[in-house]
């Protein structure tokens, strides 16, 4: 599952980026980016667990 982060909505906690680092990496500006694909119970649960709900499925 390819995963997205609004940037405008991540408040760079960087809970997504220490869960799933295969998927998630923080950037310069302090957000998390989906940088690859990951598995899909992995990709689901950082959506879940993101604190402000700033990660979804990729269109
Ligand atoms: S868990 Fe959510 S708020 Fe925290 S870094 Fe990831 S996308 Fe941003």
């Amino acid at each position: 599952m390819q995963a997205y982060v609004d940037p405008d909505v991540c408040i760079g906690c960087g809970l997504c980026a220490s869960a799933v680092p295969e998927v998630f990496q923080m950037n310069d500006d302090g957000k998390a980016e989906a940088t690859a694909e990951g598995a899909d119970d992995a990709v689901k649960q950082a959506i879940d667990d993101c604190p402000v709900s700033a990660i979804r499925e990729a269109d």
